[in-house]
């Protein structure tokens, strides 16, 4: 009884491990390497099982390795499952014994059973997935229990068979459902952070719709001017070069506003922080002007950070976003990045309405927004979010009708 406990209580915990470092902590190196990250998930489970089992009469050996290999097999598809089949038997062959033959069988089931299935299951509703693990698991525990009996000629204990029968089956209905709670915990988090981006993309399409049609008006103008023969060939110059720059400053600021607003990949690469941040800039100053905000930059060169870019633009856009509105009456925007001790410092600081000891504490909460009616709470969430899945820290300071000063540590990259 305890050893199996135990074993149902290490599949807990290697499941409980994978939500909170590989989904939570390593998002995108979980995006992209969701299959074999699985495989290591399923395998490291199936091997502590096999580490702490069962041994009956040197000849067979019970554990409930059957539940990982069989939801892996189940989740992860024929291919998973036949690498587990292969896995399985390395760890099995060694400690010898008749009851090989009853792990072949018991794995040929469930290999053949994800090849079956695991398309149909993927596409059934919980209570439906459920039953279907739950009483697959059944089987191949009363299957495994039977085949040293009948095939082998080898009697185990009646209250073992019981045992065992009883804690494999409801261990595969709860592993199973932890399973698919955390999956389903992980979509409503991505629909979340997208629906949030999305919210930022339309607040912000106002102002830069606006900051567009300034560089058309302009460029209107000295189209009209140029019209006249009479202009000598400087002014003609000057005039023709300024509503160029115009246009591809009105081209520049829709292509910006595009990128950021097209879903994206999940990649980390090296960003440079001078170039992320003045896209950013770029991007929020239509809507700095709107509030007659001044945004003061001074980005030390050549710093270098590992990100994905568009989720460090939304990060940014978040913060950036918040100090503009806490200045509804103008006020300065500072944003300095420089490097300590390998590290990026980024700093955003803004003149505004500031905040009390208590909003502080609640930052990051989700839906604490004091923006009645206009917020949606979810900006520092996103924004904790992303800097801690970059490794890094982010500090705030504040001080009634002062201002705010968000410090972001991130570690740099050479
Ligand atoms: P929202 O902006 O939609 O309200 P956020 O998560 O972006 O949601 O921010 C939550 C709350 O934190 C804001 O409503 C505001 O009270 C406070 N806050 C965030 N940044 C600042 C800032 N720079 N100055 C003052 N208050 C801020
Ligand atoms: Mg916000």
């Amino acid at each position: 009884m305890k050893d199996l406990l135990l074993n149902l209580l290490l599949l807990f915990m290697v499941l409980l491990f994978f939500q909170l470092i590989v989904v939570d902590r390593l998002n995108s190196l979980f995006v992209k390497y969701q299959k074999i990250l699985i495989f290591i998930l399923v395998s490291v489970a199936a091997i502590l099982c096999m580490l702490f089992s069962i041994n009956i009469g040197g000849q067979f050996i019970f554990d409930l390795r059957l539940i990982p290999v069989l939801l892996g097999g189940l989740y992860g598809g024929p291919k998973l499952s036949l690498l587990l089949f292969i896995l399985v038997m390395g760890v099995r062959l060694p400690f010898g014994g008749i009851g090989i033959v009853n792990t072949i069988i018991i794995m040929a089931m469930v290999t053949f059973a994800a090849f079956m299935l695991s398309k149909r299951y993927r596409k059934l509703m919980l209570a439906e997935k459920l039953i279907m693990v739950t009483s697959l698991s059944a089987v191949f525990s009363v299957i495994s229990l039977l085949i040293p009996e009948v095939v082998l000629n080898f009697k185990i204990d009646i209250s073992f068979m019981l045992l065992f029968f009883i804690t494999q089956t409801i261990g595969t209905l709860m592993i199973a459902y932890t399973a698919e709670l955390i999956i389903e915990n992980y979509h409503l988090d991505t629909a979340l952070m997208k629906n949030e981006k999305m919210e930022v993309v339309s607040q912000l399409a106002a102002s830069i719709s606006h900051e567009v049609r300034n560089p058309m008006t302009v460029t209107r103008g000295f189209l009209q001017l140029l019209k006249d023969p009479a202009i000598d060939e400087a002014k003609r110059a000057y005039y023709l070069e300024t509503a160029l720059e115009e246009l591809d400053r009105a081209e520049s600021i829709i292509s910006d506003y595009l990128t950021f607003a097209k879903p994206h990949l999940n990649e980390m690469v090296k960003l440079s922080v001078q170039v992320e941040v003045r896209k950013a800039i770029d991007l929020i100053t239509p809507y700095a002007n709107h509030y007659s905000v001044e945004v003061i930059e001074s980005l030390q060169e050549q710093l270098y950070i590992k990100g994905d870019s568009a989720k460090f633009q939304q990060c940014l856009l978040n913060l950036l976003k918040n100090g503009i509105e806490a200045m509804p009456d103008g006020g300065i925007l500072h944003i300095t990045s420089n490097e300590n001790e390998k590290n990026l410092i980024l700093q955003i600081a803004d003149t505004g309405l500031g905040m009390t000891p208590e909003q502080l504490k609640r930052l990051g909460e989700p839906y604490f927004s004091t923006k009645e009616g206009k917020g949606t709470g979810l900006g520092m969430m996103v924004v904790y979010r992303i800097i801690e899945s970059m490794d890094g820290t982010i500090k705030a300071e504040s001080k009634v009708n002062k201002g705010t000063q968000f410090t972001i540590r991130l570690p740099l990259m050479t």
